[in-house]
């Protein structure tokens, strides 16, 4: 039974809790290879052969299991871009900086990534990883893509 004299009551709040997110098996792989050997994965399915970078379990193009890993890249090409060019809580970078969206050499998928401020990434520019020194297993060990030197 509805009631149509009913009221409700809003209070705005924010909640924030600290998790553990369990990588499991594929994007681990995935993540240890950044960490422990500075090379980029991805995952092949078994069905149809895409290589999806970064790895998923199963394929979205034909429901495939992930059967094997290839090594992709380093090289890859800027398929989109947006530039940031001012903070925002929870930003990858100090702004301003770019978001790309990288085809990395032998993936049929592309990943997202970011640049520094640099008026050369474009569509279609050739790019780089940049690993940082100290990996930790994260997709940040990727410090960012940088145009590739000429
Ligand atoms: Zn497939």
């Amino acid at each position: 039974m509805e009631n149509a004299s009913e009221e409700h009551e809003f209070l705005d709040s924010e909640i924030r809790c600290s998790y553990a997110w369990s990588t499991g098996e594929i994007v681990g792989g995935f993540l240890e290879a950044l960490r422990d050997r500075g090379v980029i994965l991805g995952a092949e399915c078994g069905g149809c052969g895409s290589v999806f970078v970064p790895p998923q379990s199963y394929c979205e193009q034909c429901g495939g299991a992930m059967k094997d890993w290839r090594e992709v890249g380093p090289r890859g090409v800027v398929l989109s871009w947006a530039r940031v060019p001012e903070q925002f809580e929870g930003a990858p970078l100090e702004a301003p900086f770019r978001y790309v969206l990288v085809r990395l050499a032998g993936a049929d998928t592309s990943m997202l990534h970011v640049t520094p401020d640099d008026e050369r990434v474009k569509t279609g520019v050739t790019v780089v990883p940049e690993f940082k020194e100290r990996r930790t297993g994260a997709i940040t060990d990727i410090r960012w893509f940088v145009p590739e030197e000429q």
